[in-house]
């Protein structure tokens, strides 16, 4: 690489940038939490890129096995090999499973880890004869992410619009589970779960549970909301009518999974186990694109004993460096006992978010599961109305936290009109009060000087 740091503007690059920016920073290295720019600024990453990198940037340990499966082999094609790293991330990832969870595939992302889930549900019915069922129903105001098919199940309205003539798939989309915004005035968190759990009954008996195929929901809501989990026994009543209706329970654990909530798996803390857990971000920690698909023994079953063959696949599933390189990832989690130190310090951030924002006019919420934190951002805390519509507060926040040497994940609810726009903040496992506290005060600044 040049001595000389890279310097390109828009016109001058030759990339379709995302970044808004006039002129992207470069990025040039990583250090625990914090990503270092072409001129030696440090950002600190408090939301992992978009919950991402967990384990923190340049883990000497990843780095080593990413190297090793290169002097071993690259690629080598799933339709004819299996590998070593994927067979062990398998069982890594099988173990920690809940129960009956013993089968997994390994895709390259979140957006194809969605479409083989539903891929696998659909041919799950198929094998067994189950043709009619064909539907989904998700939620309103999720995100799974931004191929095709899982943009049909998507219920953000913005992302969809630009793509509606091609995302009207047969899915259907009920309410989230969102307390802040939706509970009736006077009704307990039981109540205002049992309502949408019967509702979620009602919409299925309105569509015919035969033709039903599939629930997906976010555990922890992510992107589209900002970390907003359940309330108690919303899942566990999901879980009973998906069952006593033949109906498969997918989850889509791909930001709030892999422990960051606190539990390897998100909904461990919701008391249930679905039929499906799709899995991504922090399974690779970004140091390999890799998304993986867990699927209970029963479906498995069904499809290893089936006429088809496992019909989803792409050219780079199971890629053993990719492979390697989570399989790395993840024993370095279990070794340093990350997971039990972000169940520990998951209540260190919520005070320190509440001590640092709390109070501020404009934060209407403090919510989240251990470093999966989301903060919404109210014009009036008393009425709880948002500010308003395309003002792109949220993109303000992003280029001043950018500013300040911050790096976090602001998102505008408001394009639906129906929530405020938030701020997420998923930092790396390895995040110490410090850096915490650093962040908070950082993030604070940026909201007062974008509002
Ligand atoms: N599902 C959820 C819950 C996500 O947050 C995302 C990405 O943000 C996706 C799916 C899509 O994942 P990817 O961007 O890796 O394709």
């Amino acid at each position: 690489m040049s001595e000389i740091p890279l310097r390109r503007n828009r016109a001058q690059s030759r990339v379709l940038h995302r970044a808004s920016a006039a002129e992207p920073a470069v990025a040039v290295g990583g250090e625990g939490c914090w990503l270092i720019d072409q001129d030696g600024r440090r950002y600190l990453d408090a939301s992992g890129g978009a919950a991402v990198s967990c384990l923190g940037h340049g883990d000497p340990r990843v780095r080593a096995a990413i190297l090793a499966q290169l002097d071993r082999v690259a690629f080598a094609h799933t339709g004819f090999f299996t590998n070593e790293p994927m067979e062990r991330l398998a069982d890594l990832l099988s173990e920690a499973a809940p129960e009956g969870f013993g089968k997994v595939c390994f895709v390259s992302g979140g957006s194809e880890a969605i479409e083989s889930a539903l891929k696998i549900a659909r041919q799950h019915a198929v094998e067994r004869g189950d043709l009619a069922r064909t539907r989904v129903i998700a939620r309103r105001q999720s995100y799974h992410g931004n191929t095709l098919g899982a943009l049909s199940a998507t219920g953000n309205v913005g992302r969809r619009r630009p793509f509606l003539p091609w995302v009207m798939g047969d899915v259907v989309h009920v309410a989230p589970c969102h307390a802040y915004r939706y509970r009736l005035p006077g009704e307990s968190d039981t109540g205002y779960g049992a309502r949408l759990a019967a509702e979620f009954e009602r919409e299925l008996l309105i569509q015919g549970p035969e033709t039903v195929l599939a629930f997906l929901a976010e555990p922890v809501v992510g992107a589209t909301l900002g970390a907003v989990p359940a309330v108690e026994g919303y899942f566990k009543a999901i879980r009973e009518i998906c069952t006593r209706h033949g109906v498969l329970l997918i989850l889509d654990e791909v930001m709030c999974g892999m422990g960051r909530t606190g539990h390897t798996f998100a909904c461990e803390a919701d008391g249930i186990a679905p039929d499906i857990i799709v899995m991504a971000k922090g399974l690779g920690a970004g140091y390999q694109p890799i998304g993986a698909v867990l699927v209970s023994d029963e479906i498995a079953r069904v499809i290893e004993t089936g006429r088809l063959g496992l019909t989803t696949g792409h050219t780079y599933m199971g890629h053993p460096v990719a492979c390697a390189a989570a399989l790395a990832v993840q024993e370095a989690i279990r070794d340093d006992g990350l997971v039990a130190r972000v169940r520990e310090m998951g209540p260190v951030f919520e005070r320190l978010l509440r001590e640092g924002l709390g109070d501020r006019p404009y934060v209407g919420d403090i919510r989240g599961r251990g470093f999966f934190r989301g903060i919404e951002l109210v014009a009036d805390r008393e009425s709880k109305a948002p500010f308003p519509a395309g003002a792109g507060l949220w993109k303000k926040i992003k280029e001043e936290a950018f500013a300040r040497g911050l790096i976090c994940y602001p998102g505008g609810g408001t394009v639906d009109g129906l929530s405020g726009d938030h701020v997420l903040l998923a930092p790396p496992f390895i995040a110490t009060e410090e850096e915490l506290a650093l962040a908070i005060d950082r993030l604070g600044a940026a909201i007062d000087a974008a509002l």
